[in-house]
């Protein structure tokens, strides 16, 4: 809790004039689902598309954020929670600094995402549902933790023994068990583009 002698400075250079600058339309482009559904995969070849279109990006991984500003959490649902949390103040501060944010976490409880969207305006929050059946995760198990969590070696493992929320109101859902990395891209962009992230003159080649 924020101490009451803490008093919010307001800034003189608004959100609006930094994206302005940036001639691009900032928000949180969120993607949730299993381990080994696809996030992090297509995220990266999402932020590469905008990128070459010139769209000043920034990806938030889940795995990479744990090494850092979150070293000290684990994977009890507190620390799961608070692990969003952080991560969802610094995606808002990042689109209040006008960039274009991709975040990749599995963020399994439906109320922690709700906490991410409330921190930014209603339209700048996109939600992804990457719905990759478990079985194909498992299978794939790119990380080898599905097998480690089965030996019983990990605890608080999504999808088998921590619980995973399905987003009811997703954006878009993407199952990468049927659609490949590129048209996963294309579907991401024209959501993109009719919710007025992206300009429809962009003319971002989906090759
Ligand atoms: P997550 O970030 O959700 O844990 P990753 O992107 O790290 O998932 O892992 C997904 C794995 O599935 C990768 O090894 C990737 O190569 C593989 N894969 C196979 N087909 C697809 C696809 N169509 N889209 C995304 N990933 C795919």
């Amino acid at each position: 809790m924020a101490s009451s002698d803490v008093v919010w400075h307001a800034a003189e250079v608004s959100k609006q004039s930094r994206a302005a600058l940036k001639q691009q339309r900032p928000c949180i482009i969120w993607f949730t689902g299993l381990s080994g559904s696809g996030k992090s995969t297509i995220a990266n070849a999402l932020e590469e598309h905008l990128a070459a279109a010139g769209q000043h990006t920034y990806l938030l991984d889940g795995d990479n954020v744990r090494h850092g500003l979150n070293q000290d959490l684990g994977f009890t649902d507190e620390d799961r929670v608070e692990n969003i949390r952080r991560v969802g103040e610094v995606a808002a501060l990042f689109v209040d600094a006008g960039l274009i944010v991709i975040a990749a976490f599995i963020s399994p409880f439906r109320s922690e995402r709700e906490l991410v969207r409330n921190l930014v305006d209603s339209d700048e929050f996109i939600e992804v549902y990457m719905s990759t059946p478990l079985a194909t995760c498992e299978e794939r198990d790119p990380k080898g933790l599905y097998g480690r969590a089965r030996a019983g070696l990990i605890r608080n493992f999504t999808g088998i023994d921590s619980a995973y929320q399905p987003p009811e109101t997703a954006d878009l859902v993407l199952d990468t068990s049927s659609d490949d990395v590129q048209s996963c891209v294309s579907r991401l962009l024209t959501v993109l583009t009719e919710r007025g992230i992206l300009p429809p003159a962009a003319g971002i080649s989906q090759s």
